[in-house]
Order: structure tokens, then sequence, then C-alpha cells
């Protein structure tokens, strides 16, 4: 019997393959749009260059300052700019950060999005902006931040490196392992995140051996949409609640705190969430999915611990204070000890029990 359930769809109009940033200019016109502002990180400079290239005479300014957890400061300077030349549309060109910019001025200017991501954080498929304003990080949901269209092209992930490849992926299907067990959870978000989730764990191994494997970056970018769908369409529980508390008070990297936590957070729901870690478990090939995933990360060389993160040890009171204040719905109920020998676990590295 199919549970009963409500599902939401989002208008975003998405393009994938390779090759697919020369209808960039197709894709601003389809928009209604002229003048288009282009966004990046200063690393990516270079890739936002040659984005403004193609664009030729739709190109109207750039700023190239996006930084990680969307600061209003540097969100401010770049309105600024976006104003100055008049733009009628937002490229946000990059990962995460850049995405999260665009987003943040999308929020105060209602201007159109055309997200082209570059890595497999899957922001450009959810309405949802994180934004830092002196030194503390709120998020939000809206709408109003979804973008219109999203270019996936897989060559612009070809010079994403191995190690953020490997910790990017992991944090995509930390997604998809969430969607599986939400609340608000659904029968066709459930066939996107097994489809991910096998998508990732297929390719992320053979990116790793060879990161100009352009079929294995086919797969990963495909996991990593469906991965980015799942996490804009339900709500996510204690894993992400976690990264975001980890993330938030010790300026942990994003990608590489989601990629220590998921074992552990998925250990210790497995059990009251059996159907989900049946499906996970199959997607991934692996009997155990939790001390799969903790086999996946370590294959891929990524860190597989907090402590090689460079979080004290005596921040774990701290975090689990946090975590047990304002929690996410989670399947299984939890309590500071609980999380207390979570984060043990996680700051060891040790093999994730679920106890
Ligand atoms: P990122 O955007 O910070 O990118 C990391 C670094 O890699 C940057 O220097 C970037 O320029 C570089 N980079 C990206 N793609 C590259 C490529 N193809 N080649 C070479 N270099 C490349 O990292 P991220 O993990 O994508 O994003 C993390 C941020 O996104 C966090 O702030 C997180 O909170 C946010 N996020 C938000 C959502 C949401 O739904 N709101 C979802 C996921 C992540």
């Amino acid at each position: 019997m199919i549970q009963a359930f409500a599902f939401n769809s989002h208008p975003a109009r998405v393009v994938f393959g390779e090759g697919t940033i020369a209808s960039l200019g197709d894709e601003v016109r389809r928009a209604e749009c002229r003048r288009a502002f282009v966004l990046s990180t200063r690393e990516q400079t270079g890739m936002a260059n040659r984005v403004e290239k193609i664009l030729g005479e739709l190109a109207a300014g750039s700023f190239h300052g996006a930084v990680m957890h969307t600061p209003t400061d540097v969100t401010e300077s770049a309105l600024v700019q976006a104003r100055s030349c008049n733009a009628d549309c937002i490229v946000s060109v990059g990962g995460g950060s850049t995405t999260g910019l665009g987003k943040a001025i999308a929020l105060r200017t209602d201007l159109p999005q055309i997200v082209v991501p570059t890595t497999y954080a899957g922001s450009e498929m959810t309405p949802i902006l994180g934004e830092t304003r002196d030194g503390v990080k709120t998020t939000q949901r809206s709408l109003k931040v979804l973008p219109e269209t999203v270019i996936y092209d897989v060559d612009l992930t070809l010079s994403l490196p191995a190690g953020l490849s490997a910790t990017s992926g992991i944090n995509a299907m930390a997604h998809a392992v969430e969607a599986l067990y939400a609340r608000d959870g659904n029968p066709v978000v459930s066939l996107m995140a097994e489809e991910s989730l096998a998508s990732l764990a297929r390719s992320l191994p053979l990116i790793v051996k060879n990161p100009q494997d352009r079929s294995a970056r086919s797969d990963a970018f495909y996991g990593a949409w469906l991965a980015g769908s799942c996490l804009g369409l339900v709500g996510m529980a204690l894993h992400h609640k976690l990264c975001h508390v980890l993330g938030g008070t010790f300026n942990l990297p994003h990608a590489e705190t989601h990629t220590v936590v998921l074992p552990y957070a998925l250990a210790f729901n497995a059990s009251a969430a059996p159907e989900a870690a049946a499906r996970i478990a199959k997607a991934i090939s692996v009997s155990d999915p939790a001390a799969g995933l903790h086999d996946l990360a370590r294959r891929l060389g990524a860190p597989t611990s907090l402590k090689a993160l460079g979080m004290p040890e005596d921040g774990i009171e701290r975090a689990c204070e946090l975590a047990v204040r304002d929690p996410y719905w989670n399947p299984r109920p939890f309590d500071r000890n609980d999380i207390h020998s979570l984060l043990k676990q996680a700051y060891a590295g040790a093999k994730p029990t679920g106890h």
C-alpha cells in the first residue's frame, strides 16, 4: 500500500549535457532578458570570463567576489554593481557559494536567475538560502530564491579537483539519504534519491581515479541534480542539523563536514527507518549502508573524522547543546547523550555503531 503523500514540484527549467553552456544566450533570451550579471568566486574568475564571452552583448557586468556562507556585506557590494549596470537577470557560475550570492540578490531584487553549477552541492535546485550577518548564519525558504533556469554542463566539472569532487559528491548523497526517511517524503522523491545514490556511488571512485573521466562526471552530475532536487522538495533531519551546527560553530568546511558526519547520522537513524536503510544499502550495493558510506569516503581518500577537519575535541559539548536546541524533526528521537556518543565517534572517525 502506498502511504498517503503530498507532492510539490518546483518550476525550474533544467538543461543537462556536455557543452550545454553554449545555449546560455538562448536561455537568457528565453527568460526574456537582455542584460545578464555574471557571478563567480575569485577562484573561478577565468570560468566566468569564458561565460561572459559566450554571452557576448547579453553580458551587462560581473562580480567575482562570491564567498562561503553568503555574508550580507558581499551581497550588498554585488547588488550595487548589478543595479549600476541595469542587470535584468543573474547568471551564477560556480558551486553553492556563488549560487547563494545569486539567490541573495534575487531575494532583494526579484531578478530571474540562470544558474550554471560546477559542484555537486545542489543549491541550484532549492528554494533555500543561508545568509551570514555579523557572523550569524540564518536560513530561510522562499520561492523567491528558487532559480528559474539551471544549465548543467558536464564539461565545467572536469576542473573540480578530485578531493572536492569526492566530498561534494558525498554532500549530495547526504541530501538523498535524508530524503529517503524525510517526514514529508513521497514515492517520487524516493525514486530520485535512490537513483542519485546509485549514480554517485558508482561514479565518484572513477572520478577520483581520473577526474577527466567524462562518463563518470556525467553520471555524478546527474546524481547531484537528483540529490539537489530531493533537498529542495522534502525536509532534512539530524544529519543536516548536525552539519549546520558544526559548520557554523567551528567554521568547518561544508562538503567535508557532510562527508564525515553522514555515516554516523545514518547509523543512528537506520533502526528507526529500516525501509530507507534497506533502499540506501541496495542503491549503493552494500549490506550495511552506514558502514558502506564510511568505506566509500575512505576509498575516495576523503576525511573521515571531525578531528581531521580541525574541530576542537572540547567543542563536542557545545555542539551537543546546540544540536538539541530547536532540533529538526528526526525519524529517531534523540537526547544530548545520543548526540554526544554520535559526535565522539565522528570526532575519532571510529566505526559508526548507531549507539
Ligand atoms: P563552493 O561553492 O564554496 O566551492 C568551493 C571552491 O571550489 C570555490 O573556491 C570554488 O570557486 C571552487 N570550484 C567550484 N567549482 C569548481 C570547478 N568546477 N572547478 C574548479 N574549482 C571549482 O562549495 P560548495 O560545496 O559547492 O558550496 C558550499 C556552500 O553552498 C555552503 O555555504 C553551503 O551552505 C551552500 N549550500 C547551500 C544549499 C542550499 O540549498 N541553500 C545547498 C548546498 C550547499
